[in-house]
């Protein structure tokens, strides 16, 4: 099959490319690499280095020709969301309709699209939130996310564009970017591999899902064959507060250190955990690496990140 991987330059779009080609699929990477590397981009794909918002996107996709699309591209950054929402739903909103399109002139069969769990619901009382839990974002980022899952709904009513919606949970493992705002397993780790003090915000119970990105590729190769139309959270249902993930990495790195506790962010959600069982009766997923192996296979690549001198 060849598949378009938008973001594929970046942390978890790079891992997806890595297992389509590794199963035989001919792979594609669109990225402008706003925040991904080329040194993430497999050598066995074909790259071109553009912005999901540009018209020449269409050319690409004459002649590229794909069956499926799978779309990770994305401004990511919550906070950049909350102080440019225009460029934010520019890239988000308008850059996917850009790719829409593209697909429906060339009759693409499949849309993997990514939203998210963390942050197209409302603040979660009732945990692990299911698919059918309110939708009441809080930041730009969550509104233009969950935006383009109404899209494609319509496209698939309107042009048969077969697709399927994965929100994911918080993400974590090797290449994460520990500038990024979900990073805090790159972040914690870079910090404890090279002598600083970690700073949690809050009082450490702040909770969210964490899922190893294998476990997340995994849900993407399924997608290709199964789901469509439909919407799934991927998740553990469980909550692993701030000082269990800062106590994991600890563990994982062999440091003796504490962190230091900052004030509560605010616009942050205090809890958050998904229920996954729709992904397992419709997909057939289910995670598989525990929070501890995940922890110290992130580390270990961090660690060779900073023994090359790579400050990340
Ligand atoms: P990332 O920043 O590593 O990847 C995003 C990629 O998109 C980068 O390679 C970047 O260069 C590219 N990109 C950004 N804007 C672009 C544009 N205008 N045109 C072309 N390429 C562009 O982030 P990630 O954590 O790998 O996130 C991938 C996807 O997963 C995103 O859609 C994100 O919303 C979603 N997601 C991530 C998490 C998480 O925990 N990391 C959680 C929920 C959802």
């Amino acid at each position: 099959m060849k598949i378009i991987v938008t973001g594929g330059a970046g942390f978890i779009g790079s891992h997806v490319v890595d297992r389509y080609i590794r199963e035989g699929h001919d792979v594609v990477v669109v990225d402008n690499l706003a925040t991904g590397r080329v040194e993430n981009i497999n050598e066995e794909a074909t790259f071109h280095k553009i912005d999901i918002r540009d018209e020449k996107l269409r050319e690409i996709f004459r002649d590229e020709k794909p069956d499926a699309v799978n779309h990770h591209a994305a401004q990511i950054d919550v906070r950049k969301a909350v102080s440019d929402p225009a460029y934010d739903a520019g890239v988000n909103i308008l850059g996917t309709l850009n790719l829409l399109e593209a697909c429906r002139e060339l009759q693409v069969k499949k849309f993997i699209y990514i939203s998210t769990g963390g942050a197209v619901y409302g603040d979660m009382n009732r945990l692990p939130v299911t698919e059918d839990g309110v939708i009441a974002p809080i930041s730009p980022y969550g509104i233009t996310k969950h935006t383009v899952e109404h899209y494609l709904y319509a496209y698939r009513a309107n042009f048969g564009l077969d697709y399927t919606v994965l929100r994911y949970p918080n993400v974590y493992g090797p290449r994460q970017d520990p500038h990024g705002e979900a990073g805090v397993v790159a972040i914690f780790s870079l910090q404890m591999l090279s002598g600083a003090q970690s700073t949690i915000f809050g009082d450490g119970s702040k909770t969210r899902d964490y899922l190893y990105v294998g476990d997340v590729v995994e849900a993407n190769c399924l997608a290709l064959k199964r789901g469509d139309g439909e919407i799934f959270n991927l998740g553990w249902s469980r909550e692993v507060s701030d000082f269990e993930i800062f106590d994991a990495v600890r563990k994982a790195v062999g440091a003796d250190v504490e962190p230091k506790y900052g004030p509560f962010r605010t616009g942050e959600l205090m809890r958050s955990c998904l229920d996954a069982s729709r992904a397992r009766d419709g997909l057939g997923w289910e995670p598989r690496v525990p929070l501890d192996e995940g922890v110290r296979l992130a580390v270990e690549f961090y660690r060779k990140k900073v023994a090359s001198g790579d400050p990340g």
